[in-house]
This record gives C-alpha cells, structure tokens and sequence, in this order.
C-alpha cells in the first residue's frame, strides 16, 4: 500500500487526464486523504478509485502537477526519473539540430509542459543552464534536476544558474534557496543566435535572460529590413534590431520602457557593429508613443509582454491588441511591413487574427497576411495541452 496522499477527483473530472492533460484544477477535487503539504507527491484516483497518476500537489488553482500517468506508477521523482526526462528533452533539441549548431548556441532544453516536466523551464546558453522552477514541487527537486544536467552536458557545462524567485508562489519566493548557482558562477555570457552576438545577463535579465522564442522570427524579418525604416517596439534586448541592423536596415529605432533593456539593446548592437551609427534608442511606453507619434516608418515590430494572464481579462486585451496594431498600421508606410505577435496564452491565432484585422478596418488600411508565425521547435507543444501553444504572430504587408 502506497502512503502518499491520496487525491479523488469528482465524477467526470478525469476525462482530461486520461486524456494526458498535465493539471488538476482545485475545483476538479472531491476529497484529499493524507497531509497536503506544499510540493509533495500525490496519487490522483477518479471517483471510481481508479488510479489516474503521480504529481506534485500545491494548494493553488492548479493543484496537482502529473509528473507520471497511469500505469506508471513511481514512488518517488529519483535521479532515474530525471535523468530519464531531462535526457530525452536534450534528445528533442538534438532532433531539431540545436545542440551541435555553430551559428547558435543558445536554445531551451526544457519547456514545461512541453516537455511532459510541468513547473520546469531550463534554457541554454553557451554551457550556462538557466534553471526556473513554476511550481513548489520542482523546486524541491532542484538538486536532482540540476545533477542530472551536469550527467547530461558532462564537461561542456559552465555554469547551473537557479532563478525562480520570480516564478515561485510566496514564501518560496522570498528564500534565498530560491535563486543562486547551483554549479559553477558564470553570472553573463556571450551567446550566438544565427551568428549574431548577445550578451545574456543571467542574474539580472527578464526571464530567463532572453527571449529565445522569438529566434525564427527574428531570423525572417531579416528578409524584409534591407534598406528599411525599423522601429522595434517592446525590444528588450534588441533582439530584433539587431537582425534587422545585420540584414541592412537604413535606420533602427529600439523602443522599451525599461532603461535597462535600452542599455542591453545598445551594448548588443556595439558587440555586433563598428559602426552604430544608423541605431538609436527611444525610452517610452509604447502605445503612448505610437498614439502621438507622427513619424512613418517601412517596418514596425510590435512585441508587447502578455495582455491577459487569465481568460476573465481576455475582452481587455484583445481591445489593447487592437489599439496598439491599429495605430502601427497607419503608422506604416504604404507597401511597408509590420510584425506583430501577441504571446498571451488565452487568446489564440484565430482571435488574435481578427482582432489585428480589425485593427486594420480600423485604421482604414487594406492589409494582406504574409506569414503566421509560432513559438519555435525548442518551445513544443505538448498536443494534449493546447494552452502550451502561446506564441502567435503575423507579417501584413500594409497597402
Ligand atoms: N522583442 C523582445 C522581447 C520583448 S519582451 C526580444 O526579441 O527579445 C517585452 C518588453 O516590453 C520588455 O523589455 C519590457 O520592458 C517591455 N515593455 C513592457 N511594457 C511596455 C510598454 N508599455 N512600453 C514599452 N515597453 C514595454
């Protein structure tokens, strides 16, 4: 007999387990037997005592994490359980050619739920590990997680950075285990991305210390900067900008309303540029500035942070959405391009598509859709958790 806790769902509520959905909502819980302590292991049972699987519980809306389905039973997340997982997500971005890659070396190992290990976030960067920990129950497995790394990347590993004080519930955050090295202290490197230099602050950036979800596209607006007018909106680190400055833009303007990531921005295009002449940098909020800015441009990048965090503010963003691409729209010069994306999770492309094409019948222009853009392979999407996929994006060609 098992002495875990014991967590039955109501009737009809394992539907979606067994169909390998990774989260227990609080309120698809009937009863809890045993301690219900923050982070540990659990056994879920349907309403007909019928095992369902394993998973780290938390006393939040999502309340139980499934680490294992049915049959799988493990008694505990052991080094084996780690190695097992972890090496088959370095195995995915071996498939997908990023871990032997001369021009990149920066890419995510693990994505979540993506990568069947829901609450993880591991992103790579040049030998240095960015571990993040979602969920309290992760956190409490960081040790293993982090010597199953070491096993895995053997001596091409630098460093293990531990950075969840931004991600983990309460007084968990607050801890000092919650952020620190777990291996070696490369606290900054410079990274590739397409052969483009980075350098990724893994203590102080956002995130993880970049937005590597945006690599293939940035990687296509490269085709439609040369000779262009840029402005990149939302540039944090100027990730964009400096693809477009590469592919021969006329001029690049990086907006944030982060002076830091203005600084990020600016000392990347110095790593990868003598001459920084054709780059400058605008400290602003973004939708105030393309509301009461007049200037035309041939290309804007509209990148903005997550509008909605939940469905019940779903109406409030699409509207934000739609005010920010309609202004860009009139903004563009005729026959010029914009990148728009949005990378809330509860709108999806279809919603996010006729919101920007409602935003263009606003601005009165006649747009055409040129490419639909996601998050990257490094970022999959777990097919039985559709709310993994949440990057989307458009390129219109505004007439
Ligand atoms: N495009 C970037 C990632 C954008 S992340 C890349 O390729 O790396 C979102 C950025 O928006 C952050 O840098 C944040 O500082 C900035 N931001 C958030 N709200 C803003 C606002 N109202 N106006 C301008 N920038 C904002």
């Amino acid at each position: 007999m098992s002495t875990k806790t014991k967590v039955i769902l109501r009737s009809g509520k394992d539907d979606a387990i067994k169909r390998f959905h990774p989260w227990v909502f609080s309120g698809a819980i009937k009863k809890i037997h045993g301690p219900q302590a923050d982070g540990s292991l659990v056994e879920v049972f349907s309403n007909r005592d019928e095992y369902l699987g394993t998973g780290l519980y938390q006393d939040a809306s999502i309340a139980v994490r499934i680490m294992a389905f049915a049959p799988h039973k493990p008694d505990e997340l052991n080094a084996d359980f780690w190695q097992k997982k972890l090496a088959a997500a370095y195995h995915l971005r071996q498939a997908t050619g990023l871990t032997e890659n001369k021009n990149t070396n920066v890419y995510r190992l693990v994505h979540g739920e993506g990568d069947l290990l829901p609450g993880l976030i591991i992103d790579h960067y040049n030998g240095n590990l960015v571990v993040q920990a979602h969920a309290i129950g992760i956190h409490k497995y960081r040790n293993e997680i982090a010597q199953s790394l070491k096993n895995i990347y053997g001596d091409k590993l630098k460093s293990i950075y531990y950075k969840s004080k931004d991600t983990l519930p309460g007084n968990f955050s607050q801890s000092e285990e919650a952020e620190g090295f777990l291996f070696g202290n490369t606290a900054s490197d410079i990274v590739l991305e397409y052969g483009h230099k980075f350098e990724i602050d893994f203590i102080q950036g956002q995130k993880t210390g970049f937005f590597i979800d945006q690599r293939e596209n940035r990687q296509l607006l490269a085709q439609y900067a040369p000779g262009k007018t840029v402005l990149n909106t939302f540039c944090y680190s100027g990730g964009f900008s400096v693809y477009a400055l590469a592919a021969g833009a006329r001029t690049v303007e990086s907006l944030d309303s982060s002076r830091k990531a203005l600084e990020l921005a600016e000392k990347n295009v110095e790593l990868n540029f003598s001459d920084t002449g054709n780059h400058s940098v605008i400290l602003a909020d973004a939708v105030q500035y393309i509301r009461e800015n007049q200037k035309v441009y041939d290309l804007i990048v509209l990148d903005p942070p997550a509008f909605a965090k939940h469905s019940n503010v779903r109406h409030n963003a699409v509207q934000g959405y739609k005010r920010l691409n309609a202004e860009a729209i009139r903004q563009i010069s005729p026959g010029g391009i914009l990148f728009t994306f949005s990378c809330s999770q509860v709108v999806n492309m279809s919603l996010f598509k006729s919101t920007v094409i409602a935003a263009a019948i606003q601005a009165g222009r006649q747009v055409r859709i040129l490419h639909q853009m996601n998050q990257p392979a490094d970022h999959p999407i777990n097919a039985f958790h559709p709310e993994g996929e949440y990057l989307k994006g458009l390129v219109l060609y505004i007439e």
